[in-house]
């Protein structure tokens, strides 16, 4: 046999190929069985040409795995076209020579040659696994060849004996180093699951004898038997149309893929052709997984192009605020990059993945208009992150995320969209209400949401960080402003009875600044109010940041309680207290001082905050007792 060297500079691009193409050297075995399945496809071809002279089925196609551990052998056999001399010389003897593409452009006239190989060079990624790659071929003329090589130093090709039409891939496994334990390449439960990941869908079925140990009939002992396996499932789901896949199926596939123990919450599958064309299946998970809203949590979806796993997680595919989708893309039409790791641009990836948020932003609407309970339990799960969507980017996905929002409606005792809010909103009501707290228990207890109660508007209970923020970003809704009830600026009043109100706080203008002075900086005024019911004191904040917002941002990481809201202690002007305070004003200022930090003080508990100095106000309380 004579010793060739690789064409022009192929040394050099070998190496570098080798060493720098490829992050995951376990997609060589991909690249392998990619090859074999286009040569299959291209027999088959020829022979639906020829009229079937080829004396082969299509049911005997076959692509086979087998591993010789003592030789440190991998052989990916294929009964497909094989290659002649010439072929060997043109495609394994040229680096970026691809005999598929070729084909392809050669034979597509019109029909649907589905050939994944368009580069020319997956076969050499087998060199990153392998130091000694063997390739037996015999082509249907008969034909019979051998290319051998060791890498970078050349190949040889010579003639063989091989029964049968198709190709035979001998690799020579490297031995192990520190870092790599490539003898992991000649294990069964290893090429099974790289099968699974990478080619569970080539349409022709990957086999490969798998040992099993199966307990002997009427003995405790084991034997060891060794069978025949396909392992690859070769039809993709997603390519079967919905009605013809079962509930139970999807939910398998699911469960098999994603390894929950859940089914999911709704299972949304997408044809698309025009600009962009691709089949998408995708599942709204039942529950958010452990580490969710964790940043270890990694979103994206299967991305495969012609039943070839191309990316485990794309995550170009899903905006953050449906991060919680998990599912696959497969489109034929995508540009891949030589490694196949990456895409080329984006620019097909941008229009897929803008059809595929219109796609779940539409399902998760019909899920909320159809089954409002399952909505609901989708809601407590990722309803946060649909929230924060609405925050970040400066609100921009607003008109995507603000009809799949859910808030605890006071009044109504259960969870109502901002649709439904504003539709229910009787005569007379201008903006929308809402007051913050840990739960809505305890909002239900704030004088103010109490008042506003009382007026018959419905009072939204914010109880996440999240929730105030996101509707300072969105603004409005259906033109309406959001109103915060425990926030000053709220005007629920009669002409008359504001008019009265004023009149109280002119009255007692004295009073009400002595007493502001004796709290000094803990609040910004200090004023009557007509908006409580029965209470007698509550606080309520003026300006940008609101009681709750102050809370938040202080609980951030280096915020060191620098974020004041502007407190006002409100006073109820037709309660009792009311009078006694006018009247301490006009005899005894140094008790005045002291119920005014009393009422502060229940101002703040009733509003969910604590108390600055408790020591102070027991001594204070037990002063007035005795
Ligand atoms: P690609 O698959 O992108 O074309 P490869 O480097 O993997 O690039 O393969 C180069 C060429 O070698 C292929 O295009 C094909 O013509 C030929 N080839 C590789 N493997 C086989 C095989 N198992 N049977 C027949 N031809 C093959």
């Amino acid at each position: 046999m004579q010793k060739k060297q690789f064409k022009t500079e192929s040394k050099k691009l070998l190496d570098m190929m080798i060493h720098s193409i490829y992050t995951h050297k376990e997609i060589f075995l991909r690249e392998l069985i990619s090859n074999a399945s286009d040569a299959i496809d291209k027999r088959y071809f020829h022979s639906l040409k020829e009229g079937g002279t080829t004396g082969i089925g299509k049911s005997d196609f076959e692509i086979t795995l087998s591993v010789n551990k003592e030789a440190r052998t991998l052989t990916i056999s294929d009964n497909g076209c094989g290659m002649s001399a010439e072929e060997l010389e043109n495609n394994l003897g040229t680096i970026a020579k691809s005999g598929s593409y070729d084909f392809k452009k050669n034979n597509d006239q019109g029909e649907e040659i589905d050939i994944i190989g368009q580069f020319g060079v997956g076969f050499y990624s087998a060199f990153m696994v392998a130091d000694k790659i063997t390739v037996c071929t015999k082509t249907e003329n008969g034909e019979s060849h051998m290319w051998e090589s060791e890498g970078a130093d050349g190949y040889k090709i010579g003639p063989a004996e091989k029964a049968t039409v198709g190709t035979e891939v001998i690799l020579h496994i490297l031995p192990d180093t520190e870092e790599e334990k490539y003898s992991d390449y000649l294990e069964e439960y290893r090429l099974k699951s790289l099968v699974k990941k990478y080619s569970d869908y080539i349409r022709h079925p990957i086999k490969m004898a798998v040992t099993s140990h199966k307990k002997k009939e009427d003995s405790d002992e084991f034997e060891e038997t060794t069978e025949i396996q396909t392992l690859n499932s070769m039809v993709p789901l997603w390519k079967k149309s919905a009605s013809e896949v079962s509930e139970e199926e999807y939910n398998r596939f699911y469960s098999d893929k994603f390894f929950d123990y859940e089914p999911p919450c709704r299972v949304i599958t997408q044809n698309s052709e025009g600009t962009a064309t691709f089949t998408a299946l995708m599942f709204i998970p039942s529950h958010a997984p452990y580490n969710y809203y964790s940043k270890d949590y990694e979103k994206g979806l299967e991305l495969y192009s012609s039943g070839v796993m191309i990316m485990e997680k794309c995550a170009d595919l899903l905006p953050d605020h449906f991060s919680f989708v998990r599912g696959l893309v497969d489109s034929s039409d995508l540009s891949l990059n030589i490694s196949r790791e990456l895409l080329q641009h984006d620019r097909q990836l941008k229009v897929i993945a803008k059809a595929l948020e219109k796609k779940i932003k539409g399902e998760l609407e019909k899920l909320l208009r159809t089954d409002r309970e399952k909505y609901e339990k989708f809601f407590s799960a990722f309803g946060a992150q649909l929230k924060y969507g609405l925050y970040t980017d400066w609100g921009a996905h607003k008109d995507v995320l603000q009809d799949l929002i859910l808030f605890h409606g006071a009044k109504l005792g259960k969870s109502l969209t901002l649709k439904e809010y504003t539709e229910a909103m009787p005569e007379g009501q201008k903006d929308i209400y809402y007051a913050c707290g840990e739960t809505a228990d305890k909002i239900l207890m704030l004088p103010q949401v109490e008042a506003v109660l009382a007026k018959g508007y419905e009072v939204l209970c914010f109880t996440e960080d999240v929730d105030e923020f996101a509707v300072k970003m969105l603004g409005k809704y259906a033109e309406k402003d959001f109103k915060n009830v425990t926030a000053e600026a709220l005007d629920l009043s009669t002409e008359e009875e504001k008019s009265a109100l004023e009149e109280a706080n002119k009255n007692a203008e004295a009073m009400l600044a002595f007493m502001k002075e004796s709290l000094g900086d803990a609040v910004s005024a200090v004023r009557f109010t007509a908006s409580l019911k029965n209470h007698a004191v509550c606080l309520s904040s003026e300006g940008e940041v609101s009681i709750e917002m102050e809370k938040v941002l202080n609980k951030m990481p280096g915020a060191g309680g620098e974020v004041k809201a502007n407190m006002v202690l409100e006073i109820n002007h037709t309660h009792a207290i009311a009078e006694k305070l006018k009247a301490l004003f006009d005899i005894d200022k140094d008790t005045l001082a002291k119920y005014a930090k009393i009422l502060y003080a229940e101002a703040r508990l009733i509003g969910g905050l604590s108390i600055e100095n408790p020591a102070e106000l027991s001594a204070l309380i037990t002063e007035i007792m005795i």
